[in-house]
């Protein structure tokens, strides 16, 4: 990653840059495409995501994958 004050390029850990020590801020992991479902819709999709990837492992159990 790059740093937002001084774009120098950054490990993705650190909290503060090493080139000018500004405070590195991490955005929390953030899907604005489900921004403006409400949560009963992110349930409904995270149940499907879950059971796909059920689906996935047991393909890749039986060796069709
Ligand atoms: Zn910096």
């Amino acid at each position: 990653m790059y740093c937002p004050t001084c774009h120098e390029e950054i490990p993705n850990q650190v909290d503060v840059c090493p080139a000018c020590g500004a405070p590195i801020e991490r955005k929390p992991l953030t899907l604005p495409f489900f921004g403006e479902l409400d949560s009963s819709t992110i349930t409904a999709i995270s149940i499907v995501l879950i059971l796909a990837g059920l689906i996935g492992v047991a393909m890749q159990a039986m060796g069709l994958i």
